[in-house]
């Protein structure tokens, strides 16, 4: 008798005015052929959310992997997406083997010393992955790098995959990654420095084709790393939830949670994409103040701290 999940509607940016539609979880359509649908998530790492996040609000029995293993897995296919890119995936044998019966296959790649590893009975290191529908898609091949800092290793990852689509044989590249945590001026810089070393690697891995970067970049827009996301590759990324409002700017928030220390509602997360070979069809809009309720998230009605981003892409 667990509460349904919040319901949330796509809106398409180049159609008529007020073309977004309600759709209940059952009657989602999928992207069609010609279209890339790509969801972004922190899926919440089921030993933080449990033993370090403290979130003050959530009831422990949503917190429950019994139980929210199978909202998780509701919120990731309800919304038909072809790519999943993921943060905190420390369960990530329960998503390959449940996603791999419908056709994805995945890669993971854990953080070098995962804060999971303090917790007593945790199930391994947290980590980025990404998956991908297998009767759309072939991999070409995967590339993971630990995020360098001033040429030191962080404790931040980032996977690259190059697909084909097995339609016309254009490919594209996916990475994902999740930037170091937490506020604070001096933290803002090593984004920074993070989010240069992850154009870096896709500099070297790209070689011309379309990209989509999807993350936790734990960072507001006004953050330094927002920028050099936005100007330091050459073609440029634009981030598809900018256009999420009729003006250009981010939604108001993309994670809302109750901690001791207060209440966080911020936007952190993006799918940065090549606008000069990706044309954005449409996004997935936020759920309403009033669906996320007084105590947000993570509940009964959502599994994770981070709500997902989805939208669709087609090539230019
Ligand atoms: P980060 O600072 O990037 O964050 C780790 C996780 O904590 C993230 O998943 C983040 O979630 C979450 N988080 C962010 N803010 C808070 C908060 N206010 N309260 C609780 N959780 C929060 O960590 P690093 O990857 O840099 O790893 C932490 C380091 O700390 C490790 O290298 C490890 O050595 C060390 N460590 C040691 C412990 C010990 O007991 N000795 C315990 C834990 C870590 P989100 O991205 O969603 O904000
Ligand atoms: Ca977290």
């Amino acid at each position: 008798h667990l509460p349904p999940l919040i319901k949330r509607s796509f809106h398409t940016l180049h159609g008529p005015p007020d073309s977004s539609q309600e759709v209940g979880t059952e009657d989602i359509p999928s992207c069609g052929p010609e279209a890339i649908r790509v969801m972004q998530w922190n899926i919440l790492s089921q030993s933080l959310g449990q033993k370090h996040d403290n979130f003050v609000a959530c009831p422990e029995e949503a917190l429950d992997w019994r139980t929210r293993r199978w909202k998780m897995l509701e919120e990731i296919l309800i919304y038909k997406a072809d790519i999943l890119c993921f943060q905190e995936v420390d369960h990530f044998n329960f998503l390959k083997k449940t996603l791999g019966a419908l056709d994805f296959s995945g890669t993971f790649f854990p953080k070098p010393d995962s804060p999971c590893y303090y917790i007593k009975g945790n199930n391994g290191p947290d980590g980025c992955a990404i998956f991908y529908n297998t009767n759309k898609f072939e991999l070409i091949r995967t590339e993971t790098r630990v995020l360098e800092v001033c040429t030191c290793q962080s404790n931040q990852v980032v996977i690259l995959c190059i697909f084909r689509r097995k339609l016309d044989g254009r490919e594209f590249c996916v990475a994902t990654t999740h930037l170091k945590a937490r506020q604070g001026t001096l933290l803002a810089t090593l984004r920074n420095e993070q989010g240069k070393d992850l154009l870096e690697f896709i500099q070297e891995h790209y070689d011309g084709r379309p990209v989509v970067i999807a993350g936790d970049f734990n960072a507001e827009p006004t953050e330094p790393v927002y920028r050099t996301m936005t100007t330091c590759l050459e073609p440029r990324l634009d981030s598809a939830y900018a256009y999420y409002s009729n003006r250009y700017g981010e939604p108001p928030y993309t994670t809302w949670k109750i901690r001791e220390e207060g209440e966080f509602c911020q936007t952190l997360d993006y799918i940065f994409f090549r606008k000069d070979s990706l044309e954005l069809e449409s996004l997935l809009n936020l759920p309403r103040e009033e669906d996320i309720g007084e105590d947000r998230a993570p509940s009964f009605r959502y599994p994770s701290d981070h709500f997902s981003l989805v939208c669709d892409f087609c090539f230019k």
